[in-house]
């Protein structure tokens, strides 16, 4: 398993969600000075940046706890049932936490 480039491509998307989080907050803060008038149609505005926000931040969750596997050296190991998870697998999604199985099971 060459975990040096799962975790290279973590490691960038870690950054690039991020930046991307940071510049999404400023944004809120920025819609939510807005005056009283304003604020309705501002703040359909905000659910949809909280979305995106909610959706970034479980991203960045699973990256981080993949980099925290590769670290112990349990990456590419399904957290559910023990077995590896498919290199096709983990090519499209690095920080996946389960193998295809289990993935499916869950989400039925
Ligand atoms: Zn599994």
């Amino acid at each position: 398993m060459d975990t040096a480039y799962f975790e290279k491509r973590l490691t960038e998307r870690k950054k690039e969600l991020t930046a991307r989080l940071s510049r999404l907050e400023s944004e809120l803060d920025v819609a939510r000075s807005i005056d009283d008038d304003d604020r309705a149609i501002e703040g359909e505005g905000d659910e949809v940046m909280e979305e995106l926000g909610e959706a970034g931040l479980s991203e960045l969750r699973a990256i981080e706890a993949a980099l925290d596997r590769i670290e112990s050296s349990r990456f590419g190991i399904c957290t559910r049932c023990g077995q590896p998870i498919s290199t096709e697998r983990l090519m499209a999604v690095p920080q996946a936490a389960l193998c295809m199985a289990c993935h499916r099971e869950i989400n039925l």
